[in-house]
């Protein structure tokens, strides 16, 4: 059970803009339907918006209605870890890049076929091939 924050020191807030901050390293969460990949199909990967790790791949990505981009699978299951978090009384999966600690989102059980996940993560969180 933990519900710590990624280690943050300065390089992260120069490094970043104040809303990836906000959500990397500050466990935040971007307002529903507002982030730039939510109604986005085109083909490639998604990248750590903060390291550069590759973690999804857009032929698991699927319309969730959840208003956040949604995949069924992450590309290595290595690339991520994954945290119990029972913050704001829910006890939830949270999703952090392994490679730079930053939160990403969250993991839940009502996905689709095969996998039955659903990887809930914020826009901000990533970066498309096309954006890198
Ligand atoms: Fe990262």
């Amino acid at each position: 059970m933990s519900d710590k924050k990624p280690e943050n020191n300065e390089t992260w807030k120069e490094k970043l803009s104040s809303d990836e901050f906000e959500i990397l390293r500050m466990c935040g969460t971007e307002r529903p339907f507002s982030g730039k990949y939510n109604s986005f199909y085109e083909p490639g990967e998604y990248f750590c918006a903060a390291c550069g790790a590759e973690l999804f791949d857009s032929n698991t990505k699927f319309d969730s209605g959840s208003g956040w981009p949604s995949f069924y699978d992450v590309l290595k299951t290595s690339n991520v870890k994954l945290i119990e978090d029972n913050a704001h009384g829910m006890k939830r999966v949270e999703v952090r890049c392994a490679k730079c600690d930053s939160h990403l989102g969250h993991v839940f059980n009502d996905g689709p076929p095969p996998t039955g996940l659903r990887y809930c993560i914020n826009s901000i969180a990533l970066k498309h091939a096309k954006d890198k």
